[in-house]
């Protein structure tokens, strides 16, 4: 009797596909979830078994056979193919590449993979005292770093290199120790995490106030099932603390930890609290490591060894088979959604895998996403407030500067220049913030106002001085400053407006006797710059910080007391509903990282507009009236998280063949629940030499938007031109200028 198989493969089409198991490979187990090779066109891919079909209805002649079936070690097991098939239909995105994409890069490839455990450093346990002491004594004095990497794993016991990496220290640094015999290396250990009395290092618990013990027994009670908890906690409030003792009792009944946090790379102080707090094997995974070393963690997290899993976004993948708590840090941040192919949503999916494998989910912000608060108000989350930071420490104040009245020098007004100098006399710190990057966000000609454009985007080009290059921020097209008008031909070329790389100039002549430092992308591009500026500013070399929004994650600067926001007022006129949500999330968390010990911080905020009621609220109620009230205007506009939202974008190589595919095929939807709102020309309606459309599917409730959206692809699937235009779905959209 020949046996079928129904597997999911890596291409762009929403179906799976039949195959036949040989004869030859009759003798192995074959289960769901198993990794198969499979023919495809004249191609072999990898693909994943989701059932095993009973007979098969195609003509058998037709069906090919299973190649190969790859070792079971790299499998997946039935409940992630569950959770995965969900996601699929969740989001409406093709099978196969949800399967390819919650797949380590090694594991989408067909050669032959190491599935060992990670490699491991620890002191030497065979050392004596006297031995240590006299090896340590022949590191030279000046060998700083090496000396701190070995009390480093002193303290830690065995590290793997991502860990060690992540805590600022380099490869010769850990061959030195190496070479002088200091340390030993081994393999994380096979076996599945058992919890004993070493685990918690108890002498660094902290005695949790009222209300994070309260946080703390109301999460533990629901251990075991699904329950989701919003833990909407002032910035310094005490989230990580509350986090790490729900932690110990999950990690107490030998289950793993899965920690999702944004971006790993911008706060290696995450882990460190960690390793801190359990002395257990923590595995990390984010866009730092390579491949090797991700599917190192994937493979200890798949064998239970791992306690617990630091990640990014793509993290909630990971698979873990006792696991026992997902935790969200940061729930509202941008970067928790993915922006292309597999558009989903790391928090969502975190629910729903909470929800599938009966465990409670932790969000946790100072900002919480209206959406989470909506769900906490709705009472589909349990809702916890931390209203208040342990010790003396004091939160920022806010205060708005009128800018319409006032001239400004190099985009600062008189009153934010006297607070500069007040506060740098005292020897503190200060944050300027300003969103954009480069010298100028434009190059304009004097005589006639004409603007060099990126042909590709209609959109400004951004002058970047350093390099005398003009880079279009949407495309990355560059070419060199052109020196003439491309209109006139006078030669009266000048910047227009100011970006982090011209402040950053400008301040050595308006503040001579200090530092400045810049922190954006630009200026971090290699590896280690960010460390090295961060740890500079730790050192007071720096008395100016100018940075854009990478400087309002995760960074603590307790000698910053006084933070200057140049420009919010793009977010009160923008075309996304979710703009003065994400400027008020981003004025709070920067204000959050100032003045964390002692001395209290102080925030400035330029606008041209500063009657304007959500800034008014925000500075005068704080985020959390700020946000009831925003929600109300949502419900009136019957925004998210009131309706529900489909984004369908469309382009091609001319503006009327998106334009034209979305309108026939709305045609063709003429009875449905949802409002189809479009098309419509994005925001950006050019990019990359590409003509771009929207089209917004409204649905009052999921079911009929995803029925709509359902009919919608079952319709462009079959229309005439979908060869020449490019679509996708984006089902809770984030992003809406593309
Ligand atoms: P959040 O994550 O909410 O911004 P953190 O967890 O980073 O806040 O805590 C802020 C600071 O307060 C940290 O230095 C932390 O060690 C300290 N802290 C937290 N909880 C307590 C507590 N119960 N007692 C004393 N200090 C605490
Ligand atoms: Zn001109
Ligand atoms: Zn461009």
């Amino acid at each position: 009797m020949p046996r079928f198989f129904n597997i999911a493969i890596p291409v762009p089409m929403r179906q799976t596909f039949t195959y036949r198991l040989p004869e030859r490979l009759q003798e192995q187990s074959i289960e769901v979830g198993a990794r198969v090779l499979v023919p495809f066109g004249n191609r072999s891919l990898i693909g994943v078994v989701l059932s095993e079909q009973a007979d098969c209805e195609l003509d058998a002649e037709k069906i090919k056979d299973v190649q190969g079936i790859l070792p079971a070690e790299s499998h997946l097991n039935a409940q992630q193919v569950k959770f995965l098939l969900i996601c699929a239909r969740y989001y409406h995105h093709p099978v196969g590449d949800v399967f390819s994409q919650a797949l380590p890069v090694l594991l989408r490839q067909t050669n032959e993979i190491d599935l060992r455990q990670p490699l491991c450093w620890q002191v030497d346990p065979q050392l004596s005292p006297e031995q240590l002491q006299e090896k340590l004594a022949s590191i030279a004095k000046t060998a700083i770093k090496q000396k701190a990497l070995f009390s480093l794993l002193q303290k830690q016991g065995a590290m793997t290199w991502p860990q060690i990496r992540l805590s600022g220290f380099t490869k010769s640094q850990l061959n030195a120790l190496i070479n002088r015999q200091l340390l030993v290396e081994s393999r994380l250990p096979n076996n599945v995490f058992q919890f004993d009395e070493n685990v918690v290092a108890t002498e660094n618990r902290l005695q949790l106030t009222t209300e994070q013990a309260l946080v703390v027994s109301q999460i533990t009670q629901h251990l075991n099932q699904f329950s989701c908890h919003l833990i909407d906690g002032i910035t310094g409030s005490g989230k990580t603390e509350v986090y790490l003792q729900v932690m110990e009792k999950v990690l107490e009944q030998n289950q793993q930890v899965l920690v999702i946090v944004p971006e790993i790379g911008l706060t290696p102080q995450t882990l460190h609290r960690f390793e801190q707090r359990f002395n257990v094997p923590i595995m990390l995974h984010h866009s730092g490591l390579n491949d090797g070393e991700r599917l190192q963690t994937w493979q200890s997290a798949r064998l239970g060894s791992a306690a617990i899993v630091l990640a990014t976004r793509s993290g909630v993948f990971t698979p873990m088979p006792n696991l026992g708590l997902i935790i969200v840090d940061e729930e509202h941040d941008a970067s928790l959604k993915q922006q292309e192919g597999f558009r989903y949503h790391c928090r969502d999916l975190a629910i729903l895998r909470a929800q599938q494998q009966q465990l409670p989910v932790i969000l946790g912000s100072a900002t919480p996403s209206l959406e989470s608060l909506h769900n906490a108000k709705a009472q589909r989350y349990h809702y916890h407030q931390l209203t208040q930071r342990p010790g003396s420490s004091k939160l920022a104040t806010m205060q708005l500067v009128d800018v319409s009245t006032q001239p400004l020098v190099y985009g600062l007004s008189a009153q934010v220049q006297k607070a500069m100098q007040a506060t740098l006399e005292k020897g503190e710190q200060v944050l300027l913030f300003l969103n954009r990057r480069g010298f100028a966000p434009a190059i304009s000609c004097q005589e006639c106002h004409w603007i060099s454009e990126c042909q590709r985007c209609n959109r400004p080009f951004t002058f970047h001085h350093n390099q005398q290059l003009l880079v279009c921020h949407h495309c990355g097209n560059q070419k060199r400053v052109e020196r003439q008008c491309q209109n006139c031909g006078s030669v009266r070329i000048k910047p227009l407006g100011q970006g982090t790389e011209q402040l950053e100039q400008r301040l050595e002549e308006l503040f001579p006797q200090f530092n400045s430092v810049r922190i954006d992308r630009d200026s971090t591009r290699r590896k280690g710059e960010l460390e090295k500026h961060l740890e500079a500013i730790a050192n007071n070399e720096y008395q100016i910080l100018v940075g854009t929004q990478m400087l309002a994650k995760g960074h603590h600067f307790p000698n910053v007391t006084l933070v200057v926001m140049l420009d919010v007022d793009g977010a009160l006129f923008s075309y996304d509903f979710r703009a003065p949500e994400k400027m008020a999330q981003l004025l709070v968390q920067v204000a959050g990282r100032a003045g964390r010990a002692s001395k209290p911080g102080h925030v400035l905020i330029q606008t041209h507009y500063p009657q304007h009621p959500l800034l008014q609220d925000l500075i005068n109620n704080g985020y959390e009236h700020f946000a009831r009230f925003a929600l109300m205007e949502r419900q009136q506009a019957m925004m998210p998280p009131f309706t529900f939202q489909a984004l369908i974008r469309a382009e091609a190589n001319h503006g009327y063949l998106p334009e034209q595919f979305l309108r026939d095929i709305t045609a063709q939807i003429t009875d449905s629940d949802c409002a189809m709102c479009g098309p419509v020309a994005a925001p950006m309606e050019k990019k990359a030499g590409k003509f771009r459309y929207h089209l917004t599917i409204l649905g009052k409730d999921r079911q009929s938007l995803h029925k709509t959206t359902n009919r919608f692809i079952h319709y462009a699937e079959q229309h005439a031109d979908k060869n020449k235009v490019r679509w996708h779905v984006d089902i809770d959209p984030q992003d809406m200028s593309w």
